[in-house]
């Protein structure tokens, strides 16, 4: 008999709105976080190992990773779809017996929220394999326990998130966007990045008003969820915004000619996605998202161009 085989797609996040509140005292910040999901994908594929089959010397859990950023994703239980499967066991009292393989096209530490994708894919993959049958409720709450952009990545499509992050509102997005997205060599640290934020307002803020203003609590821009919901790219390219950029282009400066690369080529708007290092570019359609991408690439300043549309379905069982 074959073992059972479930594969998950996940797909990856930009984040058109990303507005950065005060820094709240647990060390986070509020966030008006309106994700949008794209398409470029990873996939998460469960089997069942031996040790669930009464082997007591087979590992309990095994995690391979295969695509063009595997060596840098951690094999450990530090890896986010390890973590997720763990936990779902836990609450369930079963023992995590399983092999999760990851075919990675998401970038790494590239602001695209890959290991939060392959959280909520192992989440849903092994909440199959399992045949537990979690509500989308319990599903999202581990998300959430997981991380900021976990839930988002089961959800997909478009979202407001609140709070970290977590507390996501469906939103309508009215037509499909065309998008490139300029991948860099090597990644940002998410956490150095909204460090560096809290340097640069800290050296500001006094310059701009003595005893410094307080930084506004994070809001979503009317402006941007009409765009969305329109599905108009011209308008949505005047509201996309992004209060980590500043932070992600001084830890790296290289992101600017990228960035100039893409305007000068013709798209409606160029922006850091989220954290960075992955530079996104919104085009006026299909065509000159394949031209935008061809002149990135012949640039020199990234590792590579990919074309893609959103929005794209979250986590789907394949
Ligand atoms: P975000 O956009 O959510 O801030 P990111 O896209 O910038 O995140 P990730 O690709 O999620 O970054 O990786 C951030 C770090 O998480 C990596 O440097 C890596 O050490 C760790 N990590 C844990 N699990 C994974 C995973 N499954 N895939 C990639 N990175 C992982």
């Amino acid at each position: 008999m074959t073992a059972p085989v479930v594969t998950v797609r996940v797909p990856a996040k930009v984040n058109v709105q990303l507005a950065v509140g005060p820094l709240r005292r647990d060390g986070f910040h509020d966030l008006a976080n309106v994700f949008l999901a794209v398409g470029l994908y990873d996939e998460v594929t469960v089997t069942p190992l031996a040790s669930g089959m009464g082997d007591p010397t087979a590992d309990s859990l095994r995690l391979t990773v295969e695509g063009p950023d595997a060596e840098h994703v951690p094999l450990d239980a530090s890896n986010l779809a390890a973590r997720a499967a763990i936990a779902l066991a836990g609450r369930h009292g079963i023992a995590p017996d399983v092999h999760i393989h990851i075919a990675k096209d998401i970038p790494v530490a590239g602001g695209m929220a890959g290991g939060s994708a392959d959280a909520a894919g192992a989440l849903l993959a092994c909440d199959t394999l399992w045949g537990i049958g979690s509500t989308r409720e319990e599903l999202l709450a581990i998300c959430a326990e997981l991380g900021s952009d976990v839930p988002f990545s089961l959800v997909g499509g478009a979202a407001l998130g609140r709070g970290r992050g977590e507390i996501l509102t469906p939103l309508e997005v009215g037509g499909t966007f065309h998008w490139v997205f300029a991948l860099a060599d090597g990644g940002l640290s998410t956490p150095a990045v909204y460090a560096e934020c809290d340097r640069l307002r800290a050296d500001t803020r006094p310059l701009s008003s003595p005893g410094g203003p307080p930084v506004p609590e994070a809001a979503a821009a009317p402006a941007l969820l009409e765009a969305l919901r329109t599905g108009d790219p011209i308008a949505l390219a005047s509201a996309l915004t992004n209060d980590l950029q500043p932070a992600a282009l001084s830890l790296r400066p290289s992101l600017a000619a990228t960035l100039h690369t893409g305007t000068q080529a013709g798209a409606l708007a160029s922006l850091v996605s989220g954290s960075g290092p992955t530079c996104a570019f919104l085009a006026k359609d299909a065509e000159s998202a394949t031209s935008l991408a061809a002149a990135l690439t012949a640039s020199g300043t990234c590792r590579a161009a990919r074309v893609t549309s959103a929005p794209a379905r979250g986590a789907t069982v394949l």
